[in-house]
């Protein structure tokens, strides 16, 4: 069964094609400046890297140019090959516990869904009417950053807030990166060979989410009614005290949306180290002795640090720690300094094994009293398996 698996952001769309026999990717790519000037797209395919400026007008424009691509580049023989196609959707309200087959009327959530994720749902439902309207026949399936929160516990979604602020305008935590950490509890339940396990799984990349899971199930998660808080990220600040908002505004002048702006993309790693918000530089930087990567560096450790404390009491105890994407799979330095701060804990790495970087491994040492593991995250084949799950229960 051969799956496209899509997720765009804004002006850009990236697409995974897989072969689900064997989970392995034939073919994927970007589609960039989808109607702006200069639009373009990229596919990998075999030994092959194509790059190719396109005038993509709109999502219609996408998906026919895209289907055109794989069939001249002899990568499907015609669009019947493609057995599904699953969208990545950042928000699905409360309203998604799990993943849908795509109707007008999941478009019209998703869309009216915008305002809580600006520039990812408006993107994938155009996306999705589009490819609905030129592919028919093709059954689509719609994968929710949010759906694999959704077991979490009124006490623990619920904000201290004037209740109506909850129900007239669903202000409560709605977390997001479920996509991946579905996948990580997965893998995780496979090398266990059980479900009824205590997991905290930590995607840190540029964007940063730590959920505390039990029995398949998540608990509580870090970040909340948006992307913003939580644990300390690239750029965004993760949690703050809110009174700092219009007090900048009056001391810089700001209006609201620019203060938001600055907490954003101007904050976390980026806004304490001055430098980068990128954790390879900063710890280029932190080894010549750059006082501010440092400081950011040791503040992201323990904001990463004081989640999983507060997770293992949420939990009552932990079976495993696991660490994902860029900076969880990639960096032994950072997984050193966070599990050093867990030795209270009883979490104990083996120094040598967690050198090896890139691939699912257990890093910690047989007498650790909590499992620590690297899982490399795959949300795209994790939108495709559920893709796929949905296609042959139907
Ligand atoms: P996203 O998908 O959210 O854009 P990634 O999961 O790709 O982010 O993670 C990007 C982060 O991972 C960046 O901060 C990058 O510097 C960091 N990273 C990647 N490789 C390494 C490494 N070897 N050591 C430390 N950090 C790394």
């Amino acid at each position: 069964m051969k799956i496209l698996s899509i997720s765009t952001r804004g002006n850009e769309l990236k697409f995974y094609l897989f072969e689900m026999d064997d989970q392995s990717i034939i073919a994927n790519g970007i589609i960039s400046r989808i109607g702006l000037e200069d639009s373009s797209y990229s596919i990998s395919f075999g030994s092959e890297n194509i790059t190719e400026h396109v005038e993509f007008r709109d999502y219609n424009d996408v998906a026919n140019i895209l289907f055109d691509k794989l069939v001249t580049l002899n990568i499907i023989n015609s669009s019947i090959d493609i057995n599904g196609i699953g969208f990545r959707v950042v928000h699905g309200g409360s309203k998604y516990v799990d993943s849908v087959f795509v109707n007008d009327k999941v478009i019209q959530d998703i869309g009216d869904l915008s305002d809580f994720a600006p520039s990812y749902n408006d993107s994938i439902s155009l996306a999705m009417r589009s490819f609905r309207k030129i592919f028919p026949d093709i059954p689509m399936v719609a994968v929710f950053d949010t759906a694999f929160n959704q077991t979490i516990s009124e006490e623990n979604y619920l904000y201290p807030l004037p209740l109506d602020w909850y129900e007239k305008y669903g202000i409560r935590k709605y977390g997001f990166y479920g996509t991946s950490h579905k996948y990580v509890t997965k893998k995780v339940s496979e090398i266990l060979g059980r479900n009824d396990f205590k997991l905290i799984s930590c995607h840190l990349g540029n964007g940063g989410s730590v959920s505390a899971i039990e029995n398949m199930k998540v608990i509580d998660t870090s970040m909340g009614f948006t992307p913003l808080s939580g644990i300390m990220m690239g750029t965004r600040s993760g949690d703050i005290d809110p009174s700092i908002i219009p007090y900048i505004m009056k001391k810089e002048g700001l209006n609201v949306g620019e203060v938001i702006d600055e907490l954003n993309n101007n904050s976390g790693i980026y806004g304490l180290s001055q430098y980068s918000g990128d954790m390879l530089e900063i710890l280029e930087e932190c080894n010549k002795g750059n006082e501010n990567a440092i400081r950011a560096k040791n503040k992201f450790v323990r904001s990463v640090a004081d989640y999983i404390g507060k997770y293992y009491v949420l939990l009552g105890g932990v079976d495993v720690i696991a660490f994902t994407a860029g900076i969880g799979e990639n960096s032994v330095q950072i997984r050193r300094e966070i599990c050093e701060k867990l030795a209270c804990l009883g979490v104990k790495l083996d120094l040598d094994i967690n050198n090896h970087i890139g691939e699912m491994i257990k890093i910690s040492t047989d007498d650790s009293k909590i499992q620590v593991y690297v899982i490399p995250t795959k949300e795209e084949l994790m939108v495709a398996m559920d893709t796929e799950k949905l296609i042959k229960n139907r």
